[in-house]
């Protein structure tokens, strides 16, 4: 077996190049660490679309890879085409009710984020991530290649890859992620196991191309189609003739063999069409049992599969990617020592319980179970498609490496941590700036983001010019000691947090709030318990 060593520069191996995969490739770059991912597919299926919803959190990561506009631009269906699910008896037939504003979609400029959500296709998002990291120092894409074993050391991975001719050959790395999916190798490797459940009913997905279909009822990113023989959901692709359907209580066999037909049913009357693939799939709540060992971290479908109901698998895993790839970074640059690392799963977990749980409770109300009512959808269906609770106000709080609630602010002026558990409104979303949460967003006077003005290490945001510069300085002092890289950014006028300080993560979730820098602890916000 040929020993095929990874060049110096690829510190982190990474299994699997879906979503996940890519996104952590993607952080690791921004903070200069390269990677080897390997990833069998050579390339991406259109015909099989899976996530179509960008949520407004992983555009505004994509924002911080400088990616967002190159994404919109790739989005076969802009979001000034549609922000609207119609509820309606067929394409053919009359309107039932319909949801404005859904998925975080909008063209209006918000206050609360830097970036409205985006519907596109799963397999474009991953062209244009690929795209990027093809043209990324450090970072070695192998297409067509697998893993297929893992060993740990005391300080490195080695992988066994299949090659595309079949032959094998080890790579070694000091950290391994298993963004594998949830057919992967990683979790089995790392002796960790799904718990959890699948819905007993089975779905049928279908792709197909019908060039002449329109519809009456307008521009939507989903039609639903409920109480009638036929139910499910069905949306365009794109604007040249490719659909998707999703019917749920259609067994495998029956869709197979009745596809044109349940189309010709959501439709509401003969359209000529061909269809290009079938998916059958089961709706699955699994969480694993641990989301790392050692040098290993499972990121994404490997570590957890919720229902693809309100859109948030895939988004979900973007978070995770960004989590455990900043701190890597940490690590591997020597500012925080591998203990940072074990917070991954202590700040995750919890965010993914609630997406499950979230995931699950919209599964309670599919197509068809649903009546023409429009306000029982209304009541029903919310939360499925006005998610921003969720999608922007989970939190970090109760992490060790999160001001621990008691702040030791000495002024005794910061407030304790309102955090240490996730919102339970998942629809609305109120910006806080409590430790553990994503910092509040404002746009800057010259219309550019706060978030643009962050540092892509650490950031202390507040009253950093003026008489306090000097407070400032010292905290800047002990990071530069540590190195620790710290940007200072003075928040926009009207901020309400702004006479504050806020000392700002990788990730864009508020570390620390003081009313006095003095009292930040660098030492506990990078993981490590002793001092230097
Ligand atoms: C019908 C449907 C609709 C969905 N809609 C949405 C939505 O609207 N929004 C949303 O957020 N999510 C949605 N999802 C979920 C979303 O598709 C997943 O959450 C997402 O793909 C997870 O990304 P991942 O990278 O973790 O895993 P995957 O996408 O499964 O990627 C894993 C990768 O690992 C590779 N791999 C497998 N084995 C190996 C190996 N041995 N070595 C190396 N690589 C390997 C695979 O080829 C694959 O590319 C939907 C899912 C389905 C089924």
């Amino acid at each position: 077996m040929p020993d095929m060593t990874a060049p110096a520069s690829a510190d982190v191996l990474i299994a699997g190049g879906g979503p996940s995969g890519l996104a952590a490739a993607a952080e690791l770059s921004l903070h200069g660490i390269g990677c080897v991912l390997i990833e069998p597919r050579q390339q991406v299926s259109h015909r099989r679309p899976r996530a179509k919803t960008t949520s407004i959190r992983t555009m505004e990561h994509l924002r911080r890879w400088g990616l967002a506009e190159q994404l919109r631009a790739a989005a076969p269906l802009k979001v000034a085409w549609s922000q609207r699910v119609i509820f309606c008896r067929s394409l053919s037939g009359p309107r039932i009710t319909e949801f404005d504003g859904a998925f975080g979609l909008t063209t209006e400029r918000d206050s609360r984020f830097a970036e409205s959500g985006q519907q596109v296709p799963q397999p474009v998002v991953e062209q244009v991530l690929r795209a990027h990291l093809a043209e990324r120092p450090g970072v070695d894409l192998r297409f067509g290649h697998a893993a297929t074993a893992l060993a740990q050391e005391d300080d490195r991975v080695t992988v066994t890859v299949r090659a595309p001719d079949g032959t094998e050959y080890l790579l070694h790395a000091p950290y391994v992620l298993g963004c594998d999916g949830a057919g992967g190798v990683v979790r089995d490797q790392i002796g960790a196991r799904y718990v959890g459940r699948s819905d007993p009913r089975p779905n049928f997905n279908v792709v197909f191309r019908a060039p002449g279909l329109d519809t009456h009822l307008g521009p939507a990113v989903q039609y639903w189609v409920v109480g009638g023989p036929t139910t499910g959901l069905i949306g365009r692709l794109d604007l040249a003739g490719t659909w998707w359907a999703i019917m749920p209580g259609v067994e495998a066999g029956y869709g197979a063999a009745h596809a044109s037909e349940l189309i010709t049913g959501l439709i509401g009357a003969p359209a000529e069409h061909e269809v290009l693939a079938t998916d059958p799939w089961t709706a699955r709540m699994l969480i694993a049992d641990r989301f790392g060992q050692g040098r290993v971290f499972l990121v994404g479908e490997s570590a957890h599969v919720n229902p693809p109901w309100g859109g948030h698998g895939f988004n979900t895993s973007v978070g995770d990617a960004v989590n455990i790839a900043w701190k890597i970074a940490a690590v591997l640059r020597g500012w925080a020592p591998p203990e940072l690392l074990a917070s991954y799963s202590a700040e995750r977990r919890g965010v993914v319980e609630q997406t499950v749980a979230s995931a699950e409770s919209n599964m309670r109300s599919l197509a068809g179970d649903l009546t023409a009512d429009e306000a029982a959808i209304q009541r029903a269906k919310r939360p499925e498609f006005h998610s921003l609770g969720l999608v922007l106000g989970y939190s970090y709080a109760g992490s060790p490496v999160i001001q621990p609630s008691g702040c030791r602010d000495p002024s005794g002026s910061g407030e304790p941590s309102a955090g240490g558990e996730l919102s339970a409104d998942t629809t609305s979303y109120v910006p806080a700036a409590d430790p553990g949460a994503r910092l509040p967003h404002a746009w800057n006077a010259d219309g550019s983001s706060l978030y643009d003005r962050l540092g892509t290490g650490f950031t202390l945001v507040g009253p950093v010019r003026g008489h306090r510069a000097g407070q400032c300085e010292e905290l800047a002092g002990r990071a530069r000691e540590r190195g620790i890289p710290l940007t200072v950014c003075q928040p926009p006028d009207g901020y309400p947090w702004r006479d504050e300080f806020l000392l700002v993560r990788p990730d864009q979730h508020i570390a620390w709030r003081a009313a006095d820098p003095a009292c930040i602890d660098l030492d506990l916000v990078t993981g490590r318990t002793e001092s230097p």
